[in-house]
C-alpha cells in the first residue's frame, strides 16, 4: 500500500482495489478557476493518476479570493501551467494533460474521449450547455457545480445512462436565472465547498465497479446550498422526456458554438517595457478611427473594436502576424473585449498594453 494514500485506503469504500483503480482513472477538469482549485488539489492527492483540465486564461488578481490553487507570484501566467506546476509539487505521481484553451464546439468531443468522467468547473451557462451535449455525445457522466453569491448547486448527469441531463433541468438558457461570470459576486469559501463536493462525489462515482459498496451516487440528484442559513436541500432531478437533448439519439446531437465566453485575462504589458523593445511587438489600436487620427502610438495599426465585433473573421494579415500582437484603446477595456474575441477565433500571442494609450500620453 503506498503510504501516501494509506489513510484514505484504510475505509472499507475504497481499500486497496479502489485505490488501485483511482489511480488507473481519468478525469477531466473543464475550467481552471474557483470550482477546480480545491476539485484539482483533491483529485491529485487522492491520487487519480490522470488529469486533464481545459482552460484558455490566466490568472489575474482578482481570481486570486476564490481560485486557491493559484499564488501571487502567478498572476499573467495561464491557469493550466500554473495548476500543473502545484498539482505536481502536492503530487508527482500524476500525470497531467494541459489543454490550454477554452472548450469549443469544436475540441469537446476528441477532449472527453479521452476520459472516464467531466467535471464542470466553469462559470458561465454556454460552455455548461457545452459540457452536457457533448458529455451526452461522448456517453460520458458529468459532475456539474455552479456558486452564485452565497448559493452553490451540484448535480451529477449520466443520461446515455439513463438518467437526466442538464437541459431537462434547464432547458435552454433562457430558463437558467444564475447570472453569468462576473455579474455577481462570490464568496470563495462557498466556492471551496462546492469543488470539495464535486471531487467527493467523483471518487464515489469512480468507485462504483465495487459491487459491495454502500456509497450512493449523486446521480439523479441535485443538491443546493444556501450558505447564509448552512441549509443543503437535496431534491430528484427528473428525467424530461421531451428534453431538447436526451430524448433524441446521441448521434443527432449537433454541438453548438458558444456565442459569448466570458472576458479572459491576458498578459498585460507596460509602457516602460515597450519603449525598450518597441519592434517587438505588433501593435493594434482597437479605438474607433475619429481617435486613431487624433493621436496613436507610432508603428500602430488602427483595427477598430467596431470591426472586430462585426466580422466572424479575422483579418488575413493578423493571422500571419509573426511577432506578438499588443493591443491597447484608451484606458485597456476595449483591448480586451478585442483580445477575447480575437482569441476565440484563432489568434494566439496576445497581450494588452497596460492604461492603454492614456498611459502613453505624455511621450506623444
Ligand atoms: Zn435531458
Amino acid at each position: 500500500m503506498h503510504k501516501r494514500y494509506e489513510r484514505q485506503s484504510l475505509l472499507p469504500e475504497i481499500g486497496n482495489e479502489g485505490q488501485l483503480h483511482l489511480e488507473k482513472s481519468r478525469v477531466l477538469m473543464v475550467g481552471a478557476g474557483g470550482l477546480a482549485s480545491p476539485a484539482l488539489l483533491y483529485l491529485a492527492s487522492a491520487g487519480i493518476g490522470h488529469i486533464g483540465i481545459v482552460d484558455g486564461d490566466r490568472v489575474s488578481e482578482s481570481n486570486l479570493q476564490r481560485q486557491v490553487l493559484f499564488h501571487t507570484s502567478q498572476v499573467g501566467k495561464l491557469k493550466t501551467e500554473c495548476a500543473k506546476e502545484n498539482l505536481l509539487r502536492l503530487n508527482p505521481n500524476i500525470h497531467i494533460e494541459l489543454y490550454s484553451e477554452f472548450l469549443s464546439a469544436e475540441n469537446a468531443i476528441k477532449i472527453f474521449s479521452e476520459y472516464d468522467l467531466i467535471l464542470d468547473g466553469t462559470d458561465n451557462f454556454e460552455t455548461k450547455y457545452l459540457i452536457n451535449d457533448a458529455a451526452y455525445k461522448t456517453g460520458k457522466p458529468v459532475i456539474f457545480a455552479s456558486v452564485t453569491a452565497m448559493d452553490g448547486q451540484i448535480a451529477l448527469f449520466h443520461p446515455t445512462h439513463s438518467g437526466p441531463c442538464y437541459r431537462c433541468l434547464y432547458p435552454s438558457q433562457k430558463n437558467s436565472r444564475i447570472q453569468n461570470c462576473n455579474e455577481a459576486g462570490v464568496m470563495g469559501s462557498v466556492v471551496g465547498i462546492m469543488g470539495s463536493m464535486q471531487v467527493t462525489e467523483a471518487i464515489k462515482f469512480l468507485l462504483s465497479f465495487k459491487r459491495e459498496s454502500l456509497l450512493v451516487s449523486l446521480e439523479n440528484f441535485m443538491i443546493t446550498l444556501d450558505a447564509r442559513d448552512m441549509t443543503f436541500f437535496k431534491r430528484t432531478i427528473l428525467k424530461n422526456k421531451d428534453c431538447g437533448l436526451c430524448s433524441r439519439s446521441s448521434h443527432d446531437v449537433q454541438l453548438e458554438r458558444p456565442s459569448f465566453l466570458c472576458e479572459m485575462n491576458f498578459a498585460e504589458v507596460t509602457h516602460e517595457t515597450l519603449q525598450k523593445d518597441p519592434c517587438k511587438y505588433r501593435l493594434i489600436d482597437v479605438r474607433e478611427p475619429h481617435e486613431w487620427r487624433l493621436n496613436h502610438i507610432e508603428s500602430s495599426e488602427n483595427f477598430p473594436l467596431s470591426q472586430i465585433q462585426s466580422t466572424e473573421t479575422i483579418d488575413a494579415t493578423l493571422l500571419k502576424s509573426k511577432d506578438p500582437i499588443l493591443l491597447y484603446c484608451k484606458t485597456g477595456n476595449r483591448a480586451k473585449t478585442a483580445a477575447s474575441l480575437l482569441f476565440q477565433r484563432g489568434l494566439k500571442n496576445l497581450s494588452l498594453l497596460k492604461g492603454g494609450i492614456e498611459s502613453t500620453q505624455e511621450h506623444i
